[in-house]
C-alpha cells in the first residue's frame, strides 16, 4: 500500500469541459514525483502475475500509463486511438461517451487471436469508452484480461457496464 495520498494530488475543475461537470485532473498527480511513482507501482504490483501479452492504452490519457505498465509487465503497448490517427489498416466502433459520441480505432494486426489484452484509462465513468475498447479486442480474437482505471467515477454505471471483467481501480469517488 502505498503511503502517497493520490487522489489529494489530483486537481478538480469545476464546470470543465462544460457548466455542471466536476473534472478530475490527473494532470496534477503525475507531476509529482511521489504521486507519479505511486500510481504506476500501483498498477504494476496489481498486474504484475496475470500473464498479459499485450496493454492497450486509449487515447489520450490511456497512453500516460499504459506503455510503462506493458514495459514493467514484459507486455507489448497497443494504443487505441481517434480516427483516422493510425497509418495502417484498421478496425473501429462508433461509441457513446460522457460528453457526446466518438469513435475509437486498432491497427487490424495489433492483438493476435487468444492473446491475453489489459485495457488501461484513466477515469471510468459511463463505461463507453472502456466497452468500445473490449469491442475491438474481442474483434480481433483477444481476451480482455481487466481494466484498470486510476479513478472511477462511482454511480454512473461504468461497472454495470463493464459486467463481467475483472476492474481495477486504484482509487474511486462517490
Ligand atoms: P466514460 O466513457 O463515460 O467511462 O468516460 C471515461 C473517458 O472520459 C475516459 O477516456 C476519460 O479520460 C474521460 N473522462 C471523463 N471524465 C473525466 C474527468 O473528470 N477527468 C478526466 N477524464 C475524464
Amino acid at each position: 500500500m502505498s503511503t502517497v495520498d493520490i487522489l489529494s494530488l489530483i486537481r478538480q475543475v469545476p464546470d470543465y469541459p462544460k457548466q455542471g461537470i466536476l473534472f478530475y485532473d490527473i494532470t496534477t498527480a503525475l507531476e509529482n514525483p511521489a504521486g507519479l511513482r505511486a500510481i504506476m507501482q500501483g498498477f504494476i504490483e496489481h498486474y504484475r502475475d496475470q500473464k498479459i501479452d499485450k496493454v492497450i492504452g486509449t487515447e489520450a490519457r490511456g497512453f500516460i500509463f499504459a506503455p510503462t505498465l506493458a514495459y514493467e509487465l514484459g507486455a507489448g503497448f497497443v494504443p487505441v486511438r481517434k480516427p483516422k490517427k493510425l497509418p495502417s489498416v484498421t478496425i473501429g466502433v462508433n461509441y457513446a461517451l460522457e460528453y457526446g459520441t466518438d469513435r475509437l480505432e486498432i491497427h487490424a494486426d495489433a492483438i493476435k487471436p487468444g492473446e491475453r489484452v489489459l485495457i488501461v484509462d484513466d477515469l471510468l465513468a459511463t463505461g463507453g469508452t472502456a466497452h468500445a475498447v473490449t469491442q475491438l479486442v474481442s474483434q480481433l480474437g483477444g481476451e480482455t484480461a481487466g481494466f484498470g482505471f486510476l479513478l472511477e467515477l462511482d454511480g454512473l454505471g461504468g461497472r454495470e457496464k463493464l459486467a463481467g471483467f475483472d476492474i481495477f481501480s486504484m482509487l474511486t469517488v462517490p
